[in-house]
């Protein structure tokens, strides 16, 4: 439990900064930052720390990045974070572009949900928004569905007069697959350019948009997961919308469950908060389990009351470096 009585049993862990898309809100043009592969955890540090994570009373693990998939040994690490004792749920989030070929081995793996970003279904606009084609995602959404993971998602950023047309057709993708569909506001995670007047769209507007179109029906008993969306059934469309009001949900915070392990090895108690711990060291310096157990203490007494977007955040590295 942190310092504001929240149970804390939730760890995203980023395994790289590298990724193989581009996306406008994520990874700012020109970004050539990445840290050094040497910066970089092993997967048996990963492990560890997932280990002492687990000891603590950590159930639910994710693994993210950058691009998680373009780690070759991704499906190593899942493997062996599935089977440590007292680990509930290993997920994945993944741009999909590499999924068509991974997705069976993931599932093989002990993976048991994997969350897909799908920002458009139009080739052009989700080439604008990621760099990436599109195709490629779709085929590796197939293939999730066909590996038979207990749960497939996708998520979508909002960005006005970016993606926004692209709304309805993603319900009625989601509808059609039987996938929910959540539907995130864009933070200012990146840079400052990014999120303005102009490109932010908020949950509510989005929902009264769908509300001119279909019924929603509240689902207070929906917890999909460990995540912060709040869902609701399109009663003809028949698709489940989960919405991340994360900048205009004034609760946002009260149910967070979460902090991160970033690629270079520092434990993050909260995404929009400067604050991080480094654990590599201790990883590196210490046969001891203890010091390591010590750092993610010490992170989670740390942990913010909320976060800091809305009172001009500057962030201090990309997405990509945190993990997402
Ligand atoms: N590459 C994977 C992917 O795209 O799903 C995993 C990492 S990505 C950083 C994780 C999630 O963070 C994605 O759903 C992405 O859309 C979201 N994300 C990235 N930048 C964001 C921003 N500025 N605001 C809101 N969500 C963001
Ligand atoms: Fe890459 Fe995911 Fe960030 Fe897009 S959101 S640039 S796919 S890490």
């Amino acid at each position: 439990m942190d310092s504001f009585g929240r149970t804390v049993d939730y760890l995203r862990i980023s395994i790289t900064d590298r990724c193989n898309e581009r996306c406008l809100y994520c990874m700012p043009a020109g970004y050539h930052g990445w840290e050094q592969q040497a910066d970089h955890l092993t997967a048996e540090e990963i492990v560890r720390v997932a280990r002492v994570a687990a000891g603590l009373g950590f159930r639910k693990f994710r693994i993210t990045g950058g691009e998680p998939l373009v780690r070759r040994d991704a499906v190593e690490i899942v493997r062996a974070i599935a089977a440590l004792p007292g680990v509930a749920c290993v997920g994945l989030s993944t741009n999909g572009t590499r999924l068509a070929t991974q997705a069976q081995p993931l599932r093989d793996a002990g993976l048991r949900t994997v969350n897909v970003s799908l920002d458009a279904l139009d080739a052009e606009i989700y080439r604008r928004v990621t760099g990436g084609d599109v195709t490629a995602v779709l085929a590796g959404i197939r293939a999730a569905v066909a590996a038979g993971f207990e749960r497939v998602k996708l998520n979508c950023v909002l960005m006005r007069g970016v993606n926004e047309g692209e709304l309805w057709p993603l319900a009625q993708f989601a509808a059609e697959h039987g996938l929910p569909l959540r539907l995130i506001e864009l933070m200012p995670v990146t840079s400052g350019e990014v999120l303005n007047e102009k490109n932010f769209l908020p949950v509510g507007e989005v929902m009264q948009r769908f509300a001119q179109r279909d019924e929603l029906i509240p689902q207070p008993d929906t917890r999909i997961g460990w995540g912060p969306a709040k869902y609701y059934l399109l009663k003809h469309t028949g698709a489940l919308v989960g919405f991340i009001g994360a900048m205009t949900n004034l609760h946002f915070c009260e149910s967070c469950n979460k902090m991160r392990l970033t690629a270079d090895g520092k434990v993050r108690p909260c995404l929009g908060d400067h604050g991080e711990l480094d654990v590599r060291t201790a990883l590196r310096s210490s046969a001891s389990d203890e010091a390591v157990r010590d750092v993610l203490l010490a992170a989670l007494k740390g942990k913010p009351l909320e976060h800091h977007f809305r009172d001009q955040y500057q962030p201090g590295r990309p997405m990509t470096a945190i993990g997402g």
